[in-house]
């Protein structure tokens, strides 16, 4: 049986509300609560942990399992599943990507299954070119081969024992720097595979995002 994990702990200052963002109000409901749901209809999870900010815990969705999240994402994933108290596979799912339909949830942990890999995650192929700049930050170094590149983006489902493992191993400064989970299984050599979660599993970071999550939203109701 399945463990999800909300990270939903960030201050989501980009949006510039006065609540963490996973509280902001989307189609009539907390953000956070469109994952909820759409977890609680994924065949094989058993128990659903959020990570939330310390003083926001009562705002935890009935029979969810709350937990203070730490300073940095994977931190808030380490505290949630130290919380859980067993299930594996272990998805992590952003409380920002509340447009994640069950669908998407059930086919990464299909590929899990299926592919032997140590985790699978959703993504997408880029549709704009991306360049690296140097330090300067306005100065292009190169420019990347757009067709082999992917946008990552949650849920991102693990063998238990293979993110524990990661988690324990990785020092507060890689956890800080970590903006993604997968990437601390691929750094200990661990295989990362990858489905298409499609454009509309978009995040919400600004109030450009929430009004365009909106639309959607509306879009799919009717
Ligand atoms: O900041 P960003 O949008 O990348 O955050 C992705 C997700 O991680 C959000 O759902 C946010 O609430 C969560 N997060 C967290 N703890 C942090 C930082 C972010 O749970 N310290």
């Amino acid at each position: 049986m399945a463990v999800a994990l909300i990270v939903a702990a960030g201050r989501g200052e980009r949006l510039g509300l006065e609540k963490p963002k996973a509280l902001v109000a989307l189609g009539g409901q907390p953000m956070l609560s469109w994952s909820v749901e759409a977890l609680r209809s994924v065949r094989g999870v058993e128990q659903i942990v959020v990570a939330l900010p310390a003083d926001a815990l009562d705002a935890a969705p009935e029979g969810t399992l709350p937990v203070a999240g730490g300073e940095a994402r994977s931190e808030s994933v380490r505290a949630a599943l130290r919380a859980s108290e067993a299930g594996d596979p272990v998805i992590v799912h952003d409380a920002a990507r509340p447009l994640a339909p069950r669908e998407l949830f059930e086919r990464v942990l299909d590929e899990l299954q299926q592919s032997g890999a140590a985790a699978v995650i959703a993504a997408t192929p880029v549709s704009d070119t991306i360049k690296e700049l140097d330090a300067d930050g306005c100065t292009v170094r190169a420019t990347l081969e757009r067709s082999r590149l992917w946008a990552v983006q949650t849920p991102q489902v693990f063998r238990r024992a293979a993110l524990e493992h990661a988690l324990s191993e990785a020092s507060a400064e890689v956890l800080r720097g970590a903006t993604d989970d997968a990437w601390l299984i691929e750094r200990l050599g661990g295989r990362v595979r990858v489905v298409d979660g499609g454009p509309r599993n978009m995040k919400i970071t600004t109030p450009t995002d929430l009004r365009l999550a909106e639309l959607l939203l509306g879009e799919q109701a009717r």
